[in-house]
C-alpha cells in the first residue's frame, strides 16, 4: 500500500544563504560558536551531536575511498606538535605569512590582499580605505602560525607551533613509512587531523577558521610520473564530491595562475564550490614536485629518497597533494543539501544528504504515546540501530518531529500507528519524495541496510 500523505508545493527551491545555514545548525545542535557564554572565541567553532556525526560520516567516506578502496595508501596519524626545524626546512617560517595592514581609526587588522572582502570597523557597509576616515599602515607580513611553549621555560628554544597543515607530518615520516608499511612509489600517505592558523581575516562560519581539521594525502611518485597523476587526481577528487551528492553545476576545477603558485609547486588547482558568498577553494591539489622531501633531507641530514632495484638507481620521489578542509567539506554538503519548499502550506526545510553522510539513517516514531505504539515502536528501534544509525522519538506531534528529521536529514522515517499493532506493519516515509509505503516490520533493519549500500541521486539534480 502506498501513500503520499505530505504533498510538496511545485514552486522550485532558492539557493540558500549563509545566515540560514548558520540558523539551522545552531537550531539542530551541529555547530555552536566556541566558547559561546563567554562572548564566543573569533572564528573557532564547536561541534554538537549531529555536526560531529556528519563530521565522522564525512571523514568515514574519505577514509573509505582514499585509503579502504585502494592498494597504494596507507594511513598516518602524526602528533600536532613537531619539532620546529619542520618549520624552518617547510619554509614556513619565513614564508608562511599574509600581507596584513593595521586601520590607526579602528584599530582592526585586514589582510591587504583581501580587502574587497572586509568591512570598514566604522561603516560595515564600505571596505577598509573606502572612507575619508579610514587610515591604514603601508602592508606588513605577519606569520600565520601558532607559537607556544615545550617545558617549563618560555624561551626562543623552547617554542613550538601548532601545525598549520599535517602534510608536514607525512613528510617527515616518509622514511618509516617507506620501510615499515613495504610500499614502493607510486604510494600515498593520508591523514585526518586539526590544524591552526591565525588568520587575519576569518570568517564565513566554518569556511575560514584559526582550528580547523584537515583530510590530506601525499603520494609520492616517480618524477616523470608526476604530471599524469596530478591529473588522475584531480579526477578522483571531482569525482568524490559529486559521487556524494554535490551538483556538478557546483564544482569547478581552477588552475592557478603563475602568480598564485607557491614556490614550490608547479602546478596547482583548486576545486571550487559555489559557496553562497561565490565560487571558493574546497580543496587544493598541488604538484609540489621533490621540494618536500628535498628541504627535509637538507635540514635533518637523513637520506629521503627511494632506491628502486630494478633500474639500480635512487631518486627523490615527487609529490602529488590533495588537501580538503573537513569543515569547509562539511559546510559545501551542507549548503548543497538544504531546501526549503512548502508542504501544504508550510515551510519545509530538508537537508537532501546522501543517505551515507546523513547523521541519522532513520527514525522510528510512534504516531501517538499510547496504546502499546511506544513500546512496540522502541522494539522496532532495538532492531533497526543494530544495523543503522537510528533515533527515537516520541515527544510532541508527528509533524514536528518529521520536520526535525527533515532538519537533520534522515532519509527515513519509520511510523508506529494502530495499523502496526494489528498486522505488524510501519509506514515508511522517504525524505526527498516525501512517499510513503506500508512495509512489514519484520526485516526492514535489512532493508534499510540494503537501501543504504544502493548508490543515491540528489534529487535537487532532477
Ligand atoms: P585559502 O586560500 O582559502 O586561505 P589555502 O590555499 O591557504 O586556502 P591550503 O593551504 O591549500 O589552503 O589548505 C588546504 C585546504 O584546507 C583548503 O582547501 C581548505 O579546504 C582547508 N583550509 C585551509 N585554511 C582553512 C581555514 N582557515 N579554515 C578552514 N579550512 C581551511
Amino acid at each position: 500500500m502506498t501513500g503520499t500523505a505530505e504533498q510538496p508545493s511545485a514552486t522550485g527551491p532558492a539557493e540558500v544563504t549563509l545566515d540560514e545555514v548558520v540558523a539551522l545548525c545552531k537550531r539542530r545542535g551541529f555547530i555552536f560558536q566556541s566558547s559561546e557564554i563567554y562572548g564566543g572565541l573569533g572564528s573557532i567553532y564547536d561541534y554538537g551531536h549531529y555536526g560531529v556525526l556528519l563530521k565522522n560520516n564525512v571523514k568515514g567516506e574519505w577514509w573509505r575511498t582514499v585509503v579502504g578502496e585502494r592498494d597504494d595508501m596507507v594511513a598516518l596519524d602524526a602528533a600536532i606538535l613537531m619539532h620546529p626545524r619542520t618549520w624552518e626546512a617547510s619554509g614556513h617560517l619565513e614564508g608562511f605569512t599574509d600581507p596584513m595592514v593595521d586601520c590607526r581609526t579602528c584599530k582592526l587588522r585586514f589582510r591587504s590582499d583581501k580587502l574587497e572582502d572586509a568591512a570598514c570597523g566604522r561603516q560595515p557597509s564600505k571596505h577598509p580605505g573606502e572612507t575619508e576616515e579610514c587610515d591604514l599602515t603601508e602592508p606588513r607580513q605577519f606569520n600565520l602560525m601558532f607559537e607556544t611553549f615545550m617545558g617549563p621555560v618560555r624561551d626562543d628554544a623552547a617554542k613550538v607551533y601548532l601545525r598549520p597543515e599535517t602534510a608536514q607530518g607525512i613528510f617527515v615520516n616518509f622514511k618509516n613509512v617507506l620501510q615499515f608499511a613495504r610500499k614502493k612509489p607510486p604510494f600515498g600517505i593520508a591523514q585526518i587531523g586539526k590544524a591552526f592558523r591565525n588568520e587575519i581575516t576569518p570568517g564565513n562560519f566554518i569556511f575560514r577558521t584559526r582550528e580547523f581539521e584537515m583530510m590530506e594525502i601525499e603520494f609520492f611518485v616517480p618524477p616523470g610520473e608526476a604530471d599524469a597523476w596530478h591529473q588522475r587526481w584531480m579526477e578522483d577528487r571531482m569525482r568524490w564530491h559529486t559521487e556524494l551528492g554535490i551538483r556538478p553545476d557546483h564544482l569547478q576545477l581552477r588552475k592557478h595562475g603563475p602568480d598564485e603558485l607557491s614556490h614550490y609547486s608547479s602546478a596547482t588547482s583548486d576545486v571550487e564550490y559555489l559557496f553562497p558568498m561565490g565560487w571558493s577553494e574546497l580543496e587544493g591539489i598541488a604538484n609540489r614536485g621533490d621540494y618536500d622531501l628535498s628541504r627535509h633531507a637538507e635540514f635533518s641530514g637523513e637520506k629521503l629518497e627511494y632506491f628502486d632495484q630494478e633500474k639500480g638507481e635512487a631518486y627523490v620521489p615527487h609529490v602529488i597533494e590533495p588537501s580538503l578542509g573537513v569543515d569547509r567539506s562539511l559546510l559545501a554538503f551542507i549548503v548543497d543539501a538544504y531546501e526549503t519548499e512548502e508542504v501544504e502550506g508550510r515551510k519545509r526545510t530538508v537537508l537532501r544528504l546522501d543517505p551515507r553522510l546523513a547523521p541519522v539513517k532513520a527514525a522510528v516514531l510512534p504516531l501517538v504515546s499510547k496504546a502499546g505504539m511506544p513500546e512496540k515502536a522502541r522494539e522496532i528501534y532495538e532492531q533497526v540501530r543494530r544495523q543503522v544509525p537510528a533515533e527515537y522519538d516520541e515527544g510532541g506531534s508527528i509533524g514536528r518531529r518529521y520536520r526535525r528529521q527533515d532538519e537533520i536529514g534522515t532519509p527515513w522515517g519509520i511510523t508506529v500507528d494502530g495499523q502496526t499493532m494489528e498486522d505488524d506493519t510501519v509506514t515508511l516515509r522517504d525524505r526527498d519524495s516525501l512517499e510513503q509505503v506500508r512495509v512489514p516490520a519484520d526485516g526492514l533493519a535489512d532493508r534499510l541496510a540494503a537501501r543504504l549500500a544502493e548508490p543515491w541521486r540528489s534529487p535537487k539534480l532532477d
